[in-house]
């Protein structure tokens, strides 16, 4: 059974051109092969006041973007455009190199709204960080969701309550977003290869004695399962995938092994050969 080994709080910062994100006080390495996990609001706009990321370089790993609410629109240089809507996946390999721009959509831009979602930073290990851009996406309509006793879940990458997701990953990557009804519990097998962690955004929710609190990463032991009871109506992701074991150089949207490898990603942004 998987315990708490470690809860990580989380503090609001400002990202992209200005929005806020709730994000675990842990930058650079949070749990192998997870880089990085930022709570998109829940955030308030007004009409003309929403905020996204401008056009930006990214090398060696993967953003995964889930919307809850909201609408945002995605272009980028290998020549993928989307528009991103509640319960919409974006699964990004980044890979050898991709610019792109992350925007609130234009209809949200002139109406405002409410803007909630998540966006997961996930490393690729060495053999795979300058392979061809990948780009995935899975309409809220192709991603499996179930309810059962007081438990709802989507199924993003992997498998939980019987589904299977149809993400196909570099690496094994367990990606699950849960509601629970008051005094239900979930039951969920976890490969013992793959590291474990569960981020709570409403509620609260136990594991094996431990309370996770709104806004609370917990990294979990090694295990088979996890049992996870709400005693209050919750909401979290559960998140799993292997030990890469390998050195990480990083800065800002560049994520490799070496030093040299990152002034390279400098160098190749600079002389326009990023992404050839
Ligand atoms: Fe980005």
């Amino acid at each position: 059974m998987r315990t708490v080994n470690h809860i990580i709080p989380t503090h609001t910062v400002l990202e992209g051109g200005g929005f806020k994100v709730r994000r675990p006080v842990a930058m650079g390495r949070l749990m192998s092969p997870f880089l990085l996990l930022d709570e998109m609001g829940p955030a308030d706009y007004g009409p003309g006041e929403a905020i996204g990321a401008p056009w930006h370089p990214h090398r060696g790993f993967e953003t995964v973007t889930y919307m809850l609410a909201g609408q945002m629109q995605h272009e980028d240089s290998a020549g993928n455009k989307g528009d991103l809507g509640p319960g919409d996946v974006q699964w990004m390999t980044a890979g050898r190199g991709i610019i792109h721009s992350e925007e609130p959509h234009i209809d949200f831009q002139e109406n405002g709204g409410r803007m909630h979602g998540f966006q997961i930073w996930i490393n690729l290990p060495a053999k795979h960080k300058m392979m061809e851009p990948r780009y995935q996406e899975i309409p809220a309509e192709n991603s499996p969701t179930t309810e059962k006793d007081g438990v709802w879940v989507r199924v993003v990458a992997g498998e939980c309550l019987g589904l299977q997701s149809s993400i196909d990953t570099k690496v094994r990557i367990e990606y699950i977003h849960a509601k629970m009804d008051v005094n239900s519990t979930l039951e969920k097998e976890i490969d013992e290869s793959l590291n474990a962690m569960i981020y709570v955004f409403g509620g609260e929710i136990i594991v094996q004695n431990k309370t996770v609190k709104d806004g609370e990463l917990a990294l979990l032991s090694e295990g088979e399962r996890i049992v996870i009871q709400s005693n209050v109506s919750s909401e979290f992701l559960i998140l799993a995938g292997p030990e890469l074991n390998e050195p990480i150089a990083r800065h800002g949207p560049f994520v490799m092994n070496t030093r040299e490898e990152i002034q390279q990603a400098f160098f190749d942004y600079q002389n326009g050969t990023f992404t050839n």
